[in-house]
């Protein structure tokens, strides 16, 4: 018997057409800076954690004051909702593995009436304006996705990991099955390691692949 899919997706440039953390970021320091600080992340001068603090180090905002910078530029894929509802009615799993933040994930999350899905992230706390984030592990990302992956393997699922970016490098060669959104870092590292992976452009394309390439049938 094939053992059970569970699937695991990156949320920032992944479900959603942005990062949710860069539009704030840039709103308060600008693009440029950010992205300075984005190529030493990159480069290995700077851990994605003294990256990343040093980023949010530059917000000055409350809670509230974030939101319209959120929504304004930003949403879900609309082909997501449609992608939860087909394995929640086939029984698969899925948890969303993010290094982002889960209070700005779920603020997008319900613009589009999904309540209660599985999140494994960092965390967020404003006080007077300042934001400091919360890690979820005091691994490199904040947010061991690889070991989130390697976890449910363990367990006897066959994993499955959607993503995008820097963060999802770790698990590119942990998951079973492999997908890496087109035109992004995580297709050019793949790519450059030989790893592996479907590329796709929605989630529409990611079920048809299941449904199609991996014989799993929706
Ligand atoms: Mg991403």
């Amino acid at each position: 018997m094939t053992r059970p899919l569970k699937v695991f997706c990156d949320f920032d440039g992944t479900i959603t057409r942005v990062d949710g953390c860069n539009l704030i970021i840039d709103h308060c320091i600008g693009r440029d800076a950010r992205r300075a600080i984005d190529d030493k992340i990159v480069s290995g001068e700077l851990s994605f954690r003294q990256g990343y603090d040093a980023q949010f180090s530059g917000v000055n905002l409350t809670w509230e004051e974030s939101l319209p910078i959120l929504h304004g530029k930003n949403g879900i894929d609309p082909t997501f909702p449609p992608f939860v509802r087909r394995l929640a009615q086939r029984n698969i799993p899925l948890t969303i593995l993010s290094a982002g933040i889960e209070q700005i994930i779920r603020e997008y999350l319900g613009t589009v009436g999904l309540t209660g899905l599985d999140i494994r992230a960092n965390r967020i706390r404003v006080e007077n304006r300042r934001w400091r984030v919360a890690y979820f592990d005091e691994t490199p990302f904040g947010n061991d996705k690889a070991a989130a992956v390697r976890e449910a393997a363990a367990q006897g699922f066959r994993t499955v990991f959607i993503g995008d970016g820097i963060s999802d490098f770790p698990v590119a060669s942990v998951a079973d099955i492999l997908f890496a959104k087109r035109g992004n870092r995580l297709e050019e590292h793949c790519l450059s390691q030989g790893i592996a992976f479907h590329p796709f452009d929605d989630f529409d394309d990611v079920l048809a692949i299941l449904q199609l390439k991996i014989g799993y049938k929706a």
